[in-house]
């Protein structure tokens, strides 16, 4: 059996010529259904002849993962899903409704091998990759549940649980299928892929020369304090990154996103602030700053709201482009990896 969102169309067109012998056509018409009219089985697919319907039942699939957690955040538009495969895995997804769109942040895989010490998504490891198809899933369940009020799916995030560089080509897979005009139609420029700095990937991205916003969890602003919390920061230190950053801008001509999670005590004092404003002297980017997340497991505090806006303020006068990302979901455990580990805690 093939799960037929693991398909681009290019894709699809080759697996509806070489194994159900049919006209290459057919598989425009099948991803419309898929995408834009949303069939949730082939039996739908009215225009579909009906020995063609019954051969993608016998060798196809569409949705496989259930919903075992639903949470709607009761302070703004958030809802929070984990979703199980049969498998086993479970992993969570996370629809953010805001005024000008509707986001979905994306989970790329089961859990995650990079060890940041203030992160959920890692406690237990790096499970598996989700594949290019599940990826498609997450956003599509999202899609469904827009789908009821008429609206649709309007950028996505790879900004939950997994290092998306770990898993570089079923992530790229993905964003092939969801940008396709025949398909969700999701805007290059509408999708941001978050990475924990995995240098080989950002380099390799470069080259593709594709339109999607890349995010850095940089999280401080030198080696001493990024090593404390990233492990990944050993393999490459904050100058290698940098230096990849720069050749990025060059190569694509898209800011940089840079994401950094304030721990109180830890990577939040002005000095910090001032060193981070150094350190990206001279690159067209964007800090985004986080109060962290509270994780139970890890201890880390965030820093009060006064300093938080005191280093904002240290940004800004230093001539740096910052703004204090907007809490989506906190009371509904929508950081990385949190609503994956209270459930297997419960299970347990
Ligand atoms: N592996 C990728 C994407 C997943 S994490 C990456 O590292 O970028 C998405 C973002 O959430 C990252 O910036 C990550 O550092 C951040 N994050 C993880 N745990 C957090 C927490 N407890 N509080 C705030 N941000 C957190």
């Amino acid at each position: 059996m093939v799960h037929l969102y693991d398909f681009t169309l290019e894709e699809l067109r080759d697996w509806v010529v070489r194994e159900l012998g049919e006209r290459p056509f057919r598989a425009v018409q099948l991803y419309e259904w898929m995408y834009q009219k949303r069939a949730k089985s082939f039996d739908e697919m009215t225009n579909l002849p009906k020995a063609l319907r019954q051969r993608l039942n016998e060798m196809a699939y569409l949705r496989s993962a259930k919903q075992v957690v639903r949470q709607d955040s009761k302070v703004d538009p958030t809802t929070k899903f984990l979703l199980a495969w049969p498998d086993g895995v479970t992993v969570e997804s996370v629809l953010m409704r805001h005024g000008y769109g509707n986001s979905v942040c994306v989970s790329s895989q089961v859990g995650c091998k990079m060890g940041c010490t203030f992160c959920a998504s890692t406690l237990g490891g790096m499970i598996r990759h989700m594949t290019a198809g599940e990826m498609v899933e997450q956003v599509m369940h999202s899609q469904s549940l827009l789908d009821e009020v008429g609206q649709r799916v309007s950028s996505v995030v790879v900004m939950g649980s997994g290092e998306p560089m770990d898993n570089y080509d079923q992530v790229m897979r993905f964003i092939d299928i969801i940008t396709n005009e025949h398909g969700l139609n999701i805007g290059q420029r509408h999708i941001t892929v978050s990475t924990v700095g995995l240098v080989p990937g950002i380099r390799r991205l470069a080259e593709e020369g594709r339109q999607i916003t890349l995010a850095v969890s940089l999280h401080a602003p030198n080696d001493a304090i990024r090593g404390r919390m990233m492990p990944v920061n050993k393999a490459y230190p904050i100058a290698k990154l940098m230096e990849a950053c720069h050749d990025y801008y060059r190569k694509t001509g898209r800011r940089i996103s840079f994401e950094y999670a304030l721990v109180a005590g830890e990577n939040d004092s002005l000095e910090c602030a001032k060193e981070l404003a150094e350190l990206v002297k001279g690159l067209p980017c964007h800090v985004n700053l986080i109060p962290v997340n509270y994780v139970p497991e890890r201890g880390y505090r965030r820093t009060d709201r006064k300093q938080i806006f005191a280093f904002w303020r240290a940004l800004l006068d230093a001539g740096v482009n910052a703004t204090i990302r907007r809490e989506m979901g906190h009371d509904i455990a929508a950081a990385c990896g949190q609503l994956r580990a209270q459930y297997a805690n419960r299970q347990a």
